[in-house]
């Protein structure tokens, strides 16, 4: 499977849960700690070489560190893949929106009994997250994905 390979390791401050979600559905790979802020956040990041994206204004001159300049989350989303030139739809469906793993094709029979019958019917291709075991299978969140990046192109 190919995530987003020529993309930015990212690392989002702890305003920015939502948007590390969406970024998660897009392939990119970003990590987000709820713990971490500021000068704490960084640091981390630059130990994990990661860029980080923030709303902290004291961050906003930090040469590894995008300060993104709007509140809401289609914005903010806007801004980071213009930012980076992240593709979206490339990485789609690569990686867990929970814990951020890059999911692992499994065989539509291994997932019969933990998905509801009309969708292990209509679908042919699973993926599983090796860390929470959660399953994503196409039809869902590229769909939601598509109309949400739809809107972000306007
Ligand atoms: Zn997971």
């Amino acid at each position: 499977m190919e995530a987003n390979s020529n993309a930015p390791r990212l690392a989002a401050d702890r305003m920015l849960a939502r948007l590390a979600r969406w970024l998660r559905l897009c392939g990119v790979d970003i990590t987000f700690d709820k713990m971490l802020g500021g000068a704490e956040l960084l640091h981390a990041a630059r130990h994990d070489r990661r860029f980080v994206l923030t709303r902290d204004k004291r961050l906003r001159t930090a040469p590894d560190a995008l300060y993104l300049t709007s509140e809401r989350v289609r914005e903010q989303l806007r801004q980071v893949l213009r930012h980076f030139a992240i593709d979206p739809q490339r990485g789609a469906f690569t990686r867990c929106s929970r814990c951020n793993s890059l999911l692992r094709e499994v065989s539509r029979e291994t997932v019969r009994e933990q998905v509801p019958p009309y969708v292990f019917k209509s679908q042919e291709r699973f993926s599983r997250c090796p860390d929470c075991g959660r399953i994503y299978w196409r039809a869902t969140h590229p769909e939601r994905i598509k109309a949400e990046l739809s809107q972000l192109n306007r």
